[in-house]
């Protein structure tokens, strides 16, 4: 399928997968899926329901204890054979991806397929390692999975976000109703032609696409889903956690956040601020990790911003599918109008403009937000407080180290963050300071192993690597 060549057919998709089955809907309702660098409708999905919620979560209870019993090493055997049937559809997933979301192509070839294959391979190797079993006096504690899981997740890495629970819950011996983002189904769908490929027994993992406040409440409030993992908004995770609560269901929360890049006095400034500003803009800055306050040292500050004025002009808005554009659209209208909505107020709000803003030409057609340097943002401000989910880099001048910490930790975020200084170790004794689930040193790359998840409104628990399974795990002690 190429689909740069040629603006594709409608990809329709008409069915749900429940119980090892393609199945038809409940209701006819049917949800759009619109290209936001055209504004054009380029597929169609099933809006699901409450009833297809139902059959899923019985087609998941019906499939789990066989799957919990099955040996690790079996699982792993299925997870690996999933890899080798994503892996196979790669292109198609990034195109895919490009189409629905508008991340540039070779992007998405990168982080929207890579990442989560490498993510994949990871569990592949974990899910053939027994659940840990310890002696504790005259208790022997075992973990166990945790039974059905509701997996509800967003837009901005459609496939990632997806495998970050899917294959750790299967991993850990549990069944999955999955839910993704109603604006980027078709990507899912990908996946469960994979997942039919790979020949997962029947019920373990189930799709129902469908909106969040119909089949995403659904799934969150059902009585027989024992775990829901959400990743999206902390509004949304507020509700989700208000609704599992009323049946004291366990929640893993993967929530929004407002990272802080500090950049020290004695920091190689310039790759500092390039590698800062690239993590700001990643996928049009729809990224929930993304460094969107830059910190820098007084004695550096105008240097900085004036690095940061030539270095946004590597990204200039453009067609996603061109091989030359960094700088997609952003996934909606509303989504852009909000961005565009953030940049106003900051300028009201007195904030300094170094490149980009509201006069920026853009491509005529499309979600396009030009990429947005504001100096001079007050800590305290809209602009270093909300998650404004859009290309747009908030600066903030700090006198010495401890009003950095202070400032980068004045969020009631606290997700990721980075430090950059000369000498590492005073970088991670800085790092050891700020209230967050990650840090880079001096851009210290990204580990698929790694406990990711959020301090404060940033979440609850962890996913990938060994903690992520963990997560779909109960601890039970066993005396003798
Ligand atoms: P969102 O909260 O609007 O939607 C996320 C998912 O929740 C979607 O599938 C949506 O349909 C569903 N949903 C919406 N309302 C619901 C409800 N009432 N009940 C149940 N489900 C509901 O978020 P989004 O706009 O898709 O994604 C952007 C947000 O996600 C940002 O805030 C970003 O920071 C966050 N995010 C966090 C992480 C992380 O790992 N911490 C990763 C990616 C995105």
């Amino acid at each position: 399928m190429d689909l740069a060549a040629a603006p594709p057919a409608l990809l329709v998709r008409r069915h749900l997968h429940v119980g090892g089955e393609w199945v038809d809907p409940a209701d006819d309702d049917v949800i759009p899926v619109e290209n936001p660098a055209t504004g054009d409708i380029v597929g169609q999905v099933p809006g699901g329901t409450p009833a297809d919620v139902d059959r899923a979560v019985a087609a998941a209870r019906a499939a789990f204890p066989g799957w919990a019993a099955t040996a690790p090493a079996e699982r792993a055997a299925h997870l690996d054979r999933l890899h080798a049937a994503l892996a196979a559809r790669a292109d198609e997933i990034a195109r895919t991806v490009t189409l629905e979301l508008g991340t540039p192509l070779k992007l998405a070839a990168r982080v929207q397929t890579g990442l989560p294959l490498t993510v994949l391979r990871s569990m592949v190797d974990l899910a053939a390692r027994p659940a840990a079993e310890e002696t504790v006096g005259n208790s022997l504690v075992v973990r166990e999975p945790v039974g059905v899981v509701g997996a509800i997740t967003p837009w901005n890495y459609p496939l990632h976000q997806v495998v970050a629970k899917v294959a750790p819950a299967l991993a850990a011996g549990c069944t999955v109703v999955l839910k993704p983002s109603e604006l980027t189904p078709l990507t899912a769908y990908l996946l469960f032609d994979a997942i039919t490929e790979a020949g997962l027994p029947a019920g373990v993992v189930n799709l129902v696409p469908g909106t969040g406040p119909v089949v995403g409440e659904a799934l969150a409030a059902h009585p027989d889903v024992d775990l829901v993992s959400f990743t999206g908004s902390t509004a949304t995770g507020r509700r989700i956690a208000h609704l599992a609560a009323d049946r004291i269901a366990r929640v893993a929360l993967e929530l929004g956040g407002k990272s802080a890049n500090l950049i020290l006095a004695d920091a190689d400034l310039a790759t500092a601020v390039k590698v800062g500003l690239g993590n700001a803009l990643l996928n049009s800055g729809q990224t929930c990790t993304a460094w969107t306050r830059m910190l820098v040292h007084r004695d550096r500050y105008a240097e900085a911003l004036d690095l940061l004025a030539a270095a946004v002009g590597a990204y200039r808005p453009g067609d996603p599918f061109d091989p030359a554009t960094r700088l997609g659209p952003l996934v909606s209208a509303a989504q852009a109008a909000r961005v565009r909505r953030h940049v106003e107020r900051a300028l009201a709000d007195g904030a300094r403009l170094v490149a980009g803003g509201p006069d920026i030409p853009l491509p005529p057609r499309g979600h396009f937000v030009a990429p947005t340097v504001l100096a001079d943002v007050h800590p305290d401000s809209a602009l270093a407080q909300e998650e404004v989910f859009g290309p747009v880099l908030a600066v903030i001048p700090f006198a010495d180290t401890d009003e950095a910490v202070a400032i980068a930790n004045n969020s009631r975020y606290g997700l990721a963050g980075a430090v950059w200084s000369a000498d590492e170790e005073v970088a991670l004794a800085v790092a050891r300071r700020l209230r967050t689930g990650q840090v880079d040193v001096n851009g210290g790359g990204f580990n698929p192993l790694a406990p990711f998840g959020g301090y404060k409104q940033s979440g609850l628990g962890r996913e990938l690597g060994a903690y992520g399974i963990d997560e779909f795990r109960e601890i039970k002690a066993i005396q003798r």
